[in-house]
């Protein structure tokens, strides 16, 4: 069965969060053709933790969220790399709630070519976008389930990932590709919202390759909308302006 990855889940360290480690460890062993990623905010504890609990299949891929100061901006940073991460965890200890963009130490994380970064729910940000926001080697914009689902209307909904596309390709010097992220904080949000790669994934490592190429289709279940829910499905690489096919 085709492995589906959500990359943005949080779970006990987040203190936002409904859903404890222990209920999603059980989801994902109930759950075997899902790559279950948790990324709670600054924290890589789950992973300290249940890093080897034979519950996550495969093993061996970390993320966690990590909210810049400056402008409120949320990136999700992965690795199957447990090197590129080594330090990061106390770095953002030491930097608070919110770090600092600039801080250099950071800054080489942000950099680190073994590290994905996906910038979180994008359309927050104010404009003009920061200039060392612009500057970061952004592989994705994630189309979040959890914001899509605060909008009133289906016709909202598509608004905004069209003005995602916009800032895609208006905004940043090289077109990111865009991933779907369920930004789950309770267990009913789980599976719901889901990057399907075309094949069965045996390994953190061909994740992030199979990521990195974009060879995948991204699924978002939009609920919220008086008991019925909306779908997004898109292809993750930037076409051209415009051309975005989004089927809601
Ligand atoms: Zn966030
Ligand atoms: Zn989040």
């Amino acid at each position: 069965m085709p492995t589906r990855l959500d990359p943005h889940v949080h779970a006990t360290a987040s203190s936002c969060s409904r859903l404890t480690d222990e209920e999603f460890l059980q989801w994902a062993g109930a759950n075997p053709n899902y790559f279950p990623l948790v990324a709670d905010h600054q924290s890589l504890e789950f992973y300290e933790r249940h890093g080897q609990d034979p519950r996550l299949h495969p093993r061996g891929l970390f993320a966690l969220e990590v909210t810049l100061g400056a402008a409120w901006v949320d990136l999700l940073l992965l690795t199957a790399e447990p090197e590129a991460f080594a330090g990061l965890h106390e770095l953002l200890w030491r930097l608070g709630r919110t770090a600092d963009p600039d801080n250099d130490e950071l800054r080489a994380y942000l950099h680190d070519p073994r590290i994905l970064l996906i910038w979180a729910h994008p359309l927050e940000v104010e404009l003009p976008l920061p200039g060392w926001l612009v500057e970061l080697p952004l592989d994705f914009l994630e189309v979040n389930a959890a914001r899509l689902s605060f909008m009133a209307k289906p016709e909202r909904v598509r608004d905004h990932v069209q003005a995602l596309d916009s800032i895609r390709h208006d905004l940043l010097p090289d077109p990111p590709m865009l991933i779907a992220g369920s930004d789950s904080h309770q267990g009913w949000t789980l599976g719901t919202s889901y990057n399907q790669f075309y094949r069965e994934v045996e390994s953190a490592e061909q994740a992030v390759q199979l990521l990195r190429r974009g060879a995948f289709r991204g699924h978002v279940e939009v609920s919220g909308f008086h008991g019925q829910a909306l779908v997004v499905e898109f292809e993750p690489k930037p076409q051209r302006m415009g051309e975005l096919e989004v089927e809601a």
